[in-house]
């Protein structure tokens, strides 16, 4: 770990649930390796990686967890929910937070959703709403920065 000496003073927990191919994986590695594959290959079960950064002037450590889209949404979540407690003297807040994303924005006219569709959806839902790509890094930091931003404020 690159963070050794570094005091984390919170944990978030993002899990990323979708069909396959619509590009959880490639905004995972953008975010967390500024990376992108376009030959990506399925995800087989769950992986996670980190990512620290400074919000409000503390350290959080991001926990992204990838999954292989087949999760019916409430398994995954509740699986999510267990450990996270390292020490004594941590604390453990439950507290949800959802961002609908719509990737690969950057293919433009072959897109599937009508972005007025995801937005009066995301509207009804009551729910973060961005675009994304993860190809042309549009979004990608915004999407995550504004989640793990809201989470922070909504328990400090
Ligand atoms: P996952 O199954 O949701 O994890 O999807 P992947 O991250 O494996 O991506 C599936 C395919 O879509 C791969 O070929 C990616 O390279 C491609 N892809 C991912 N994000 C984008 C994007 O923003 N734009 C475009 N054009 N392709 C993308
Ligand atoms: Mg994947």
């Amino acid at each position: 770990y690159g963070d050794f000496n570094q005091k984390i003073d919170y944990v978030f927990k993002i899990v990323l649930i979708g069909d396959s191919a619509v590009g959880k994986s490639q905004l995972l590695a953008r975010f967390a390796r500024n990376e992108f594959n376009l030959e990506s290959k399925a995800t087989i079960g769950v992986e996670f990686q980190t990512k620290t950064l400074v919000i409000d002037n503390k350290n959080v450590k991001a926990q992204i967890w990838d999954t292989a889209g087949r999760e019916r949404y409430r398994a995954v979540t509740s699986a999510y929910y267990r450990g996270g407690l390292r020490n004594s003297g941590d604390m453990l807040i439950r507290t949800l937070l959802y961002m609908l994303i719509g990737n690969k924005c950057n293919l433009g006219t072959l897109r599937a959703v009508p972005i007025e569709d995801a937005q009066e959806f995301a509207e009804r839902e009551n729910l973060y709403f961005m675009e994304t790509s993860a190809l042309e890094k549009t979004n990608v930091e915004s999407a995550f920065m504004t989640t793990l931003t809201e989470i922070y404020w909504i328990i400090n």
